[in-house]
């Protein structure tokens, strides 16, 4: 530039925007001279402009104030690498759907363009509640956080914290976007493999489930009652595991447990009360042992008494010790017989005790919550089970069938074949229901021949089918009483719980609609 003055460039540059057959607007003569002066062709900073693109920006959190600010001095300062780091950092204050939303089109990178369209008044209204919505939006994403983490457990207290920390970021009212969004990320990874956990321990919590059930049932092998129950147990925890079905195992566990602790019991008194026995019967013995032993001497030592002697006054007290201790021995004989006879009648006394310890304890299992002969509920078990299922459907407002059954004639089954047939005959019909029905359907034994199925999430019809499924199985599983096939029916009602009806009501209907279903000729099953 020093070699040519500016009057002269100028001269020139006209020349050449004429040559050029160029519009001489500012901007195409700065171009040329720039081009002539072999001057860096760089564009003006476009201050102004820019002045009004910051004015318009909100800054509502302090992630956005700051930024805003910083824009404002590199604008000032006329320094572009500034004002790009500002405006990159803002947006991450806000989120992309809130930007768009709000009619914040990406600014324009270079100095030329006109401030961002803000659109209407309803682009404006948009814009004012962009921070509401990340808010709340973040607010949602904390819920849900905090609804999963207890089924990721506990044990990783670093991941605890990390959570802790970044919910605290969410629900921070100046949440830093880009810091939260970072912390989901890691949030996520890491969940995947919490997860993946979770699942191996479940798998492995029922593995160990079953290995001490399989250890129970060896241990207990002599009582059919806590057989049938370990089986029973075996089954339920079989996959899928469903919350009813767990909720079953500990019914059953908690019966278990009881019958255990009670058989345990009974059988250290009757250890302990044989340990008392043995122990008189050895001290007596020893007792015994030791007179004869103190006898035998004396007697020898008296026999060469009287050997020695030479004169009958010299055997007289020989001969009366000889009569004492006799008398004394046979006396001890004899009270060790009479003790002898009181063990004898301890003993039996032990024995009667423990047949009576043997009725208590099946008294126990008749009030645990399980039927001895067909593994279903009985009746305190089906009240719980109701109970239960009621608190569901209260929450989920979901459908509950109860169906009642009572089988057809079964009086004639236990009149021409016995009552324990009758006995196998309610057990098949339990095992044979069990395998018709779905893990969440409850079978409760409600008196001697009538069972009560509880159907969660199942309308009337559906409650009907299901009980007409377990006729048609029943006529292909017959009941084998000896060689001899039997066909079991029954009769059943089935009652679709009504808004605010007690579930004893509900079983009421149930009955006198399985009463219609006999009187209507039986082997059907009618709605209530
Ligand atoms: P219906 O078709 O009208 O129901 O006739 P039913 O013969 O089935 O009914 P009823 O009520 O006349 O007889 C039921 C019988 O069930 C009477 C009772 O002795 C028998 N029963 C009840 N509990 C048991 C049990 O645990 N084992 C056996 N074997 N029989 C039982
Ligand atoms: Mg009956
Ligand atoms: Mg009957």
């Amino acid at each position: 530039m020093a070699e040519r003055n500016v009057p002269e460039l100028a001269r020139e540059t006209l020349k050449q925007l004429i040559a050029r057959r160029l519009v001489p607007t500012p901007n195409n003569y700065r171009d040329v001279f720039n081009e002539i002066a072999r001057l860096p062709n760089d564009a003006p900073f476009p201050l102004e402009e820019l002045r009004k693109i910051a004015q318009l920006l909100p800054a509502r959190t302090p992630g956005q104030i700051k930024q805003k600010a910083l824009l404002e001095y590199a604008i000032n300062h006329l320094n572009w690498q500034g004002v790009s780091d500002a405006l990159v950092a803002y947006g991450g204050f806000t989120p992309r759907s809130t930007a768009e939303n709000s009619g914040f089109a990406p600014l324009p990178a270079g100095g030329d363009g006109a401030p961002a369209s803000t659109g209407n008044g309803n682009g404006n209204g948009a814009r004012a509640s962009a921070p509401a919505l990340t808010t709340e939006f973040l607010e949602q994403i904390a819920r849900l956080i905090e609804f999963v983490r207890p089924a990721l457990g506990t044990d990783d207290v670093r991941f605890t914290e990390q959570t802790n920390e970044m919910l605290r970021a969410m629900r921070d009212p100046g949440a830093d976007v880009v810091r939260v969004k970072q912390m989901l990320g890691t949030f996520g990874h890491r969940v995947s493999f919490a997860a993946e956990d979770q699942v191996e321990i479940r798998s492995t919590l029922l593995h160990l489930l079953r290995l001490i059930l399989e250890n129970i049932s060896e241990l207990s092998l002599d009582d059919r009652w806590l057989q049938g129950q370990v089986e029973a147990l075996m089954t339920a925890t079989a996959p899928p595991l469903t919350l009813r079905r767990l909720d079953d195992v500990e019914r059953r566990l908690r019966d278990v447990i009881l019958k255990q602790s009670e058989a345990k019991g009974r059988a250290l008194e009757a250890q302990d009360e044989m340990r008392q026995m043995l122990r008189v019967f050895i001290e007596r013995l020893s007792v015994m042992t030791d007179s004869t032993d103190a006898y035998g001497s004396q007697m020898e030592e008296n026999a060469s008494l009287i050997e020695q002697a030479r004169s009958l006054a010299e055997l007289a007290p020989v001969l009366k010790q000889v009569v004492s201790a006799t008398r004394n021995i046979a006396q001890q004989s004899l009270s060790t017989r009479d003790e002898l006879r009181d063990m004898r009648e301890t003993a039996q006394a032990t024995a009667a005790e423990i047949a009576k310890l043997h009725q208590e304890l099946d008294r126990v299992s008749a009030q645990a919550r399980h039927d001895t002969l067909t593994g279903a509920l009985n009746r305190k078990g089906l009240e719980e089970a109701l109970s239960r299922e009621l608190s569901v459907v209260r929450r989920k407002e979901s459908p509950l069938c109860i169906a009642l059954l009572d089988i057809d004639n079964f009086k004639k089954i236990n009149d021409e074949r016995g009552h324990s047939t009758g006995d196998e005959a309610l057990a098949h019909l339990a095992k044979v229901a069990r395998e018709c029905m779905r893990p969440q359907d409850t079978l409760a034994r409600y008196g001697g021949e009538e069972f009560v199925i509880l159907l969660p999430d199942t309308a009337l019809d559906n409650g009907i089918d299901a009980m007409v499924r377990l006729q048609r199985e029943l006529t292909k599983q017959f009941f084998l009483a000896g060689t001899e096939k039997l066909l079991i029916t029954f009769s059943a009602g089935v009652a679709q719980l009504a808004p605010d009806e007690e579930g004893d009501s509900a079983l009421k209907r149930a009955d006198k609609a399985m009463y219609m279903a006999k009187r209507a000729g039986k082997n059907r099953v009618l709605a209530a």
